[in-house]
């Protein structure tokens, strides 16, 4: 393979499983004149393993964007630069979105080396919908702030995706319970690893079986988590938007007529709610 010069690679490695490396990334990380690594010693042991010696330089959170004027230098000059993580796939919950965009905006060429995510890999054994999801990555390690990113999710019909620690697998499944109520889960834990475990089932179910084994506290996890369900008939987020939209040109009870034959929510319903609005006795038509 020959590597493309004055181009940055933005290169995937394992997640777990050494074996999971790309041939191109094993040659990409080998003919590439800089790697830069979030861990250099992190990716010198990756390195060690595949048998290759390439230049490493760190690119880290804190000097990502010391890093910008460097790295644009030396496409410019023609070199080929690689970017990895210490796991997985770059920018997905990792260093690396500054120095792309950053790229991109100088009319430098970006190029992907494709491979594993943990996003993707528990998406593909969830047994939950995957045609539309929404990666949240981490939680907020407060509960407080937890609790209310995942009120602003009740709504959200696409399967949820977020990312936790072992400090918090326990109590974030509670938060999602208490906030989302007793959906249907899957906790991916350790993926690609000697103790991979993918739990699926109801979250008061799985976050039991969490805490009797504490074994299965231990690790690495993706949660999925079941999107909203339409519940004919209910007053939703979009039902409140379309009934708020439609009120500005029309009177409260056309309006109300009009939505209530397509969202199947009472007539009544719609126009006291409305009038609710209109009163100002209510907060937000995001709630639902
Ligand atoms: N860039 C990585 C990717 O593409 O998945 C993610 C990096 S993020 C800093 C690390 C988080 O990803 C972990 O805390 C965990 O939530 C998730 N993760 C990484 N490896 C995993 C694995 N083998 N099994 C389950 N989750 C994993």
């Amino acid at each position: 393979m020959s590597l493309r010069k004055g181009v940055f690679h933005v290169i995937a490695t394992p997640i777990g499983n050494l074996s999971d490396i790309t041939l191109r990334a094993k040659e990409a990380m080998s003919e590439v004149d800089i790697l830069y690594a979030e861990d250099t010693r992190h990716t010198s042991r990756l390195c060690a393993h595949l048998g290759i010696k390439p230049k490493l330089r760190s690119l880290h959170d804190h000097n990502e964007e010391g890093r910008i004027a460097e790295v644009t230098e030396h496409l410019r000059s023609g070199l080929s630069v690689g970017l990895v993580s210490d796991a997985g796939t770059p920018l997905i919950s990792d260093p690396g979105y500054r120095i792309v965009a950053a790229c991109l905006e100088a009319g430098l060429p970006v190029s992907p080396v494709p491979g594993v995510s943990a996003l993707t890999a528990a998406l593909s054994v969830c047994g939950l919908p995957t045609d539309s999801f929404l990666f949240k990555g981490f939680l907020s390690s407060k509960s407080g702030a937890r609790q209310k990113a995942l009120s602003e999710l009740k709504a959200e019909r696409a399967t949820l995706v977020f990312y936790e620690s072992k400090h918090r697998i326990v109590d974030s499944l509670a938060d999602i319970q208490a906030t989302l109520g007793d959906r249907k889960v899957c906790v991916a834990r350790e993926l690609t690893k000697a103790f991979e475990t993918v739990l699926q089932g109801p979250l008061s179910e799985i976050r039991q079986l969490i805490i009797d084994n504490v074994d299965w506290q231990k690790g690495e996890f993706v949660v999925v988590v079941s999107g909203a369900v339409e519940v004919a008939g209910e007053l939703t987020a979009e039902v409140q938007n379309l009934l708020l939209e439609l009120s500005n040109d029309l009177a409260p009870r056309r309006a109300a007529h009009i939505v209530a034959n397509h969202s199947g929510v009472p007539k009544k319903v719609l126009y006291n709610w409305l009038l609710e609005q209109k009163d100002g006795k209510c907060g937000s038509a995001s709630s639902s």
